[in-house]
């Protein structure tokens, strides 16, 4: 919020990130204007950030956002000489709606009419038996409660299995079909070890695999994890 009453082009909207897509921006897909490989999606209960609440909160509903530059979550469309947008005419609705001195009509969009994974495939295409193979084997909301849960082996343990479960069918897959990095963040989201990050849980390589170790004492309940950078 800013005492401003018309936008100022500071840009800070766009560095805290980039919009969530809704139905409305199907078109800018479409017509190439936004690729495949230039969006991240938040799986169903996973952390993201809650523009109305202003804190990172399990999402109710898969969302497709516009990625963000290197490992921060500046819009990937953002250019900082001029903080310019470089999709201005082709925007997302979100930024199209935003108005940070009066965030009202965009805080009633909020999780309403989203895009999700399945609105940008075509139903033949095998890489959804993929994606749902990956959602059966680590669900997204499964990592979250562990994470905010009660330290423990048996959790620890669990936990491990989703992060290692979800580094290996992004391989397979990048294997079989030669996919981009970039692409496997629309088709399986964040990886998981990277939404360790802040969560007293740490992910080590050991042997050519990995290992999750506690860092600190034992987490209080409700404690935030991860979802920090992508
Ligand atoms: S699409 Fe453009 S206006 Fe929207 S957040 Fe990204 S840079 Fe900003």
């Amino acid at each position: 919020m800013t005492d401003t009453k018309h936008c100022k082009q500071c840009g800070t909207c766009c560095r805290k990130g980039g919009p969530a897509l809704s139905r409305e921006d199907l078109a800018l897909i479409r017509q190439g204007h936004i690729r495949h490989d230039q969006l991240v999606t938040i799986r169903q209960g996973e952390l993201g950030y809650n523009p109305a609440t202003a804190r990172l909160e399990p999402v109710p509903m898969e969302l497709l956002k516009i990625r963000g530059q290197g490992s921060g979550w500046t819009c990937l469309f953002f250019a900082e000489a001029g903080n310019a947008c470089t999709i201005y005419a082709h925007r997302p609705a979100t930024c199209r709606i935003l108005q940070c001195w009066q965030p009202e009509a965009l805080l009633a969009t909020i999780y309403q009419n989203t895009l999700r994974r399945t609105d940008l495939i075509n139903p033949n295409d095998p890489i959804l038996a993929e994606i749902e193979r990956h959602e059966q084997a680590c669900p997204g909301k499964e990592f979250t409660d562990l994470l905010a849960q009660a330290d423990g082996p048996e959790n620890l343990a669990r936990l491990t299995e989703l992060v290692r479960a979800d580094l290996a069918i992004r391989a397979d897959v990048a294997q079989k079909t030669g996919i981009s990095l970039e692409m496997e963040f629309f088709l399986f989201g964040r990886p998981l070890f990277k939404q360790l990050a802040g969560s007293g849980v740490e992910c080590v390589a050991e042997n050519g695999g990995i290992r999750l170790l506690r860092k600190l004492p034992s987490p209080t309940r409700g404690r935030g994890a991860g979802g920090e950078g992508q």
